[in-house]
């Protein structure tokens, strides 16, 4: 690293930001956040951008801003209201920061999104990439918005043949990144490195003969783009097996249960039930759960489905069963509230994919329309 640092010369990495800002003039990819200066819309677009692809973001996002078009607006908003909002985006606990922020913005600092990246970082939800985005692209201010296209780039450009997740690494893929910002463009250059990385500085393959870096890129000059950036190999993913009771009350209606707000995806609603412990048979599993959470005796019948769900730490088998409900009054002993419902009132609740899954499954049994 070194003997690599005194070969990157300022000049060098400013020549390769100018091209890069000029490429992007003509390449820049027609994003709907991308039209507007607005802190609000910028700030919504990167938090639904994390861990999701652009394409399916763009519907979203106009979407969400149709629904909530002022911080003001969402920050006036039920919980329950922007978790439908999210529903299907994954990561709830992005849309229950955003909206305790946009409230904290509009109690504490009258409505005035931060313009810096050390005051943005003080709200629920805001690390470091989103506080450097929207103070770069909304406010002007001159910093890197290190994301996982940009750390392929400058990988690749600098040759960096380490892990990029060590936080030496990053404070030089920063100091370079900046060393190439013309200044007061540090927004267009995350935005244009963003979209290299995109379209082609791609993971595999990347399309270096077309690249606007292609002859200064000293990865591609040495031929071992393919091998950067340098991915620290992770342990196995952790698997769990869960499951779900449909309990049905002999009228139509069936059981579902809110989430507590502090738990993973707090605030949405499911299907009772709870994770299987070792050597534990389903059905099982689901009588001990759902006593535990809700304090009734049930009787479960058939598999209804099965659904594989992978989160960031762990992949779930979800094994979702036909219940019917036995005695016992339903209390919340683990949930925030719970509600008796027909399939038709299902759309007024947030819930998150695994569980919309079951229902498309139950609306499949009963002919119901999606
Ligand atoms: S030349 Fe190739 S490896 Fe280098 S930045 Fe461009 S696409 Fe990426």
């Amino acid at each position: 690293m070194a003997a690599l640092q005194n070969i990157i010369h300022p000049d060098h990495l400013a020549a390769m930001g100018m091209r890069l800002l000029d490429w992007y003039v003509s390449h820049a990819r027609d994003l709907p956040w991308r039209s507007t200066r607005d802190p609000y819309a910028i700030w919504v677009a990167e938090v639904m951008l994390q861990q999701t692809r652009s394409g399916l973001v763009v519907d979203r996002f106009r979407q969400f801003l149709h629904r909530f078009p002022t911080l003001q607006s969402l920050a006036a908003a039920s919980l329950d209201d922007v978790l439908k909002a999210w529903e299907g985006l994954g990561y709830y606990s992005r849309a229950r920061n955003l909206h305790a922020a946009a409230r904290q913005v509009v109690q504490e600092l009258d409505g005035r999104i931060p313009e810096t990246p050390e005051a943005l970082i003080r709200l629920p939800g805001v690390g470091p990439y989103i506080a450097a985005a929207i103070a770069s692209i909304a406010f002007g201010h001159d910093v890197i918005a290190l994301d996982g296209n940009l750390i392929r780039v400058l990988c690749r450009l600098l040759a960096i043949d380490e892990d990029p997740s060590r936080p030496r690494i990053q404070r030089f893929l920063r100091e370079c990144a900046l060393a190439m910002v013309p200044p007061g463009r540090a927004g267009d250059l995350n935005q244009a490195m963003m979209d290299l990385g995109a379209t082609l500085c791609l993971p595999a393959r990347p399309r270096c003969l077309v690249c606007p870096l292609f002859d200064g890129c000293l990865a591609q000059r040495q031929g071992i783009q393919n091998e950067l950036p340098i991915i620290a190999t992770r342990t196995r993913q952790a698997h769990r097996d869960v499951t779900a009771g449909v309990i049905w009350d002999g009228n139509g209606r069936f059981l579902i249960t809110q989430r507590p707000a502090d738990a993973m995806l707090g605030g949405l609603w499911e299907f009772p039930g709870g994770k299987r412990c070792p050597g534990e048979a389903l059905p099982a599993c689901l009588l001990r759960e759902i006593r535990e959470e809700l304090g009734i005796e049930i009787e479960v019948g058939e598999l209804l489905c099965t659904i594989e769900h992978s989160f960031t730490h762990f992949h779930m088998t979800l094994y979702a069963f036909q219940c019917r409900w036995l005695s016992g009054e339903p209390q919340c002993l683990g949930c925030a509230a719970l509600r008796w419902v027909r399939l038709d009132e299902l759309d007024a609740f947030a819930f998150p994919v695994a569980d919309q899954k079951i229902i498309s499954h139950l609306r499949a049994l009963t002919g119901a329309s999606e």
